[in-house]
């Protein structure tokens, strides 16, 4: 008879915990302290760059100064250390430590340049002075892919050796938006980001753009939608326009201002690659309707040729109509019979007209860009005696400067 025993463990048994990366760092003084690369890098990049610039700038310096002390673990620079804490290798100074630098370590944790699977030296300087320097011309020995002179965005006066990374174009480039890794990827040619352990983290990608509305300007407030098979995400622009997704999967998306009809299909992200795309709102079309005598046909002009009008008349049943078909009413001519009586639906493009009929020849003018002339009304007063009448229009509206000469004392049965 078996006996009952303890309960034996549960599930799978936790993973190891990666083993940490240590670093070897040499003090001036000649101790050699080895330390986790991470709390390492929290002493680095506060003392290489201001903490508190742009934090994908920060990020981008977190990434290059984990690179290069990843490439000094593989490539000792010193007898017995891996590295020192001076400019000779990379300042460490614990003083500088700070929330803001400690932030983009965490969000970059572990990962480095790699150039053909292989850690990138990840050198940077202080300022190219527009176009980084081919590593060859500046330290001699052969060139280097990766660290091949590239076009800044930083203009300023040259500060450091100009190969690698540059930290005011770095800078720029974040005020601009770019995300750290695109900034890694400009300044380190054919570099792709990976993790010193394990395989690669699994990459996302930001898409990030502007909206624009029909006359060019920077459309604040408005819903974009991003729309995918495993991900989606609804924003509003910011008050310059611009819109941001941050740590999209890699996939096909559909990107949507579904408040005015715009619709972006097919937006495949790579790995870790980033997308800008600009959004533009369409002008508003209005339609005149103008009737005829004739044949119970719609005709007009779209303006521009090859674009199908989808017509859904009263009683359904759609039908396609290409524009350009009929020249005589202009590039963009159409025609077709309208024989039911009732509301015919047209869409074309973003737009969707509704164009009642009665069997009439039905002539169509649309207007982009701009908006109808107000509806004309009349205020009308409830009836009064006319003495009453008269005295609120002398005393009343024909003093104030708002309603002088709009008024009038009509009879009641006009
Ligand atoms: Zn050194
Ligand atoms: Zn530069």
């Amino acid at each position: 008879m078996p006996v009952a025993g303890p309960m034996g463990p549960c599930g799978p048994e936790p993973p190891e915990p990666e083993p940490e990366q240590m670093i070897r760092v040499l003090f001036p003084d000649g101790r050699v302290e080895t330390m986790p690369l991470e709390e390492y890098l929290r002493a680095v990049v506060p003392a290489e760059m201001p903490a508190l610039w742009p934090q994908e700038a920060v990020k981008a310096q977190a990434v290059a100064a984990r690179s290069y002390a990843q490439y000094a673990i593989e490539h000792p620079r010193h007898p017995d250390a891996d590295i020192c804490t001076t400019t000779h290798c990379q300042v460490y100074n614990p003083a500088m430590i700070h929330p803001a630098s400690d932030k983009a370590i965490q969000a970059t944790s572990g990962i480095i340049g790699l150039f053909a699977d292989k850690t990138i030296n990840g050198i940077f300087s202080a300022n190219c002075g527009g176009h980084t320097k081919n590593n060859q011309d500046v330290f001699g020995g052969a060139p280097v892919p990766y660290l091949q002179g590239v076009s800044c965005p930083d203009k300023g006066e040259q500060r450091g050796h100009g190969v690698g990374l540059c930290q005011y174009g770095a800078r720029a480039f974040a005020n601009q938006g770019y995300t750290y890794a695109q900034i890694i990827k400009h300044y380190y040619t054919g570099v792709s980001l990976g993790s010193i352990t394990g395989p690669p983290p699994v990459q996302t990608s930001t898409i990030f753009g502007m909206v624009f509305n029909y006359t060019g300007q920077p459309a604040p407030n408005v819903r974009v939608v991003l729309t995918g098979p495993s991900h989606s995400a609804e924003t509003t622009s910011q008050n310059d326009g611009t819109y941001r997704f941050t740590n999209v999967p890699a996939g096909t998306y559909q990107l949507a201002l579904p408040d005015y009809g715009v619709v972006r299909e097919n937006i495949t992200t790579f790995p870790g690659q980033d997308l800008k795309i600009d959004l533009t709102i369409p002008a508003p079309v209005t339609v005149e309707i103008t009737r005829g005598p004739g044949l119970p046909l719609i005709v007009g002009d779209w303006g521009t040729p090859n674009v199908s009008i989808s017509v859904t008349p009263p009683q359904g049943g759609s039908f396609m109509v290409m524009t350009g078909t009929k020249l005589e009413y202009g590039p963009g001519g159409f025609e077709f019979y309208a024989t039911e009586i009732g509301i015919y639906v047209l869409e074309i493009e973003v737009y969707r007209f509704e164009i009642p009929m009665n069997g009439q020849y039905t002539h169509l003018t649309f207007r982009k860009g701009v908006t109808p002339p107000e509806e004309q009304v009349r205020l009308v007063s409830t009836p009064m005696p006319r003495t009453q009448a008269e005295n609120i229009l002398q005393t009343e509206l024909e003093t104030n400067p708002a309603t002088q000469g709009l008024f009038k004392v009509l009879p009641e049965n006009r």
